[in-house]
């Protein structure tokens, strides 16, 4: 297993994990009663019994030992797939969906997040914490029991760079950072807004990808999600993302979920250097949520080019409509 990057667009690719079988789910590996040979990494609340868990994933596409030792063939970059793979269990209920939590229990599984991003980030090898979720036969979910599933790289992936050129290009013309134009945009307009609550909003945004995407994000600005701004109420943010998940889940099934922070600035060497002087100011962290609702295949050019069939206007008005506790 290793990694190699694609010269011309300058992305990673993990080749070579070999293809996962499929883990036993009876019994369900992240029910708390399955004996697991693993080390725990966090536990939530920190007194009692466990609410939410994170531990290593069983089948890692990272590992955490050695150096991401970076070696030449010919033109061509690659280096060993040098990381970490983590599992977040969102809940010791078998059958809860994150949809289906309190707030009180969301706001655990965002502070879970945060923590792991954080212990992470500690480490100067790594680039970039992605954390992610898959909900859903169609989403690709590994066990039905709710988690979600953290990983650090080496590199940091092909989306969030481009959002951090982009970000940094705007600041660069117009010293305003580009997410905080947006939202103010989307607040004037009102029409991609589906939902607020206390500082955060949720809107479909205006190049959506896929039919019912909502972006989460915070109206003050912050471009590091693992470190709440002072007054900042997580409370509404767990609020706000279990009625969004409530609509979402009446239009489709299953969805992808991912949180986009800023990189670890600990890194000051090689091509990402440059990105660090105004990325406070021009990073801004955000959720995305992507609903899987077209399973139609559109081959090669689904690849390349999006194709939406809905108008995120559209999108937003019928998730206003639906009914965000149910
Ligand atoms: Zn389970
Ligand atoms: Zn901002
Ligand atoms: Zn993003």
């Amino acid at each position: 297993m290793e990694l190699r990057k694609d010269p011309i667009t300058r992305s990673w690719v993990v080749v070579g994990h070999p293809e996962r079988e499929k883990l036993r789910p009876d019994p369900c590996p992240l029910c708390p009663d399955t004996r697991l040979e693993t080390q725990v990494l966090l536990d939530l609340p920190k007194q009692g019994p466990w609410q939410v868990r994170a531990y290593p994933h069983f089948r890692p596409l990272y590992r955490i030992e050695g150096d991401p030792a970076r070696s030449a063939e010919g033109i061509y970059d690659r280096m060993t797939a040098t990381g970490a793979h983590e599992i977040i269990v969102e809940t010791p209920e078998h059958t809860r969906l994150l949809s289906q939590m309190t707030d009180e229990q969301i706001e655990r599984v965002l502070d879970a997040y945060a923590l792991r991003i954080a212990d992470l980030k500690r480490d100067a090898r790594f680039k970039y914490v992605t954390v992610f979720k898959n909900q859903g036969p169609e989403s690709g979910e590994e066990w039905p029991h709710s988690h979600s599933q953290v990983t650090a790289t080496t590199f940091v992936p092909r989306r969030i760079l481009y959002e951090l050129r982009s970000a940094r290009e705007w600041f660069r013309e117009r010293e305003r950072c580009v997410f905080c134009d947006i939202l103010r945009q989307e607040e004037r307009q009102t029409k991609r807004i589906v939902d607020n609550v206390g500082d955060y909003f949720a809107f479909c945004p205006y190049a959506s990808r896929v039919p019912y995407e909502v972006w989460l994000m915070p109206r003050t600005h912050n471009h590091q999600f693992e470190s709440p701004s002072t007054g900042e109420n997580r409370r509404h943010l767990a609020n706000l993302l279990g009625r969004t998940l409530r609509r979402l889940l009446q239009a489709s099934g299953a969805y992808h979920m991912v949180v986009h922070t800023a990189p670890n600035t600990l890194q000051t060497k090689g091509e990402l250097s440059d990105y660090w002087r105004t990325i406070a100011g021009d990073y801004h962290w955000h959720i995305e949520i992507l609903p899987i609702v077209e399973t139609r295949s559109k081959s090669y050019s689904i690849k390349e080019v999006y194709f939406n069939g809905l108008l995120p206007e559209e999108a937003a008005e019928q998730l206003r409509q639906l009914d965000p506790a149910k």
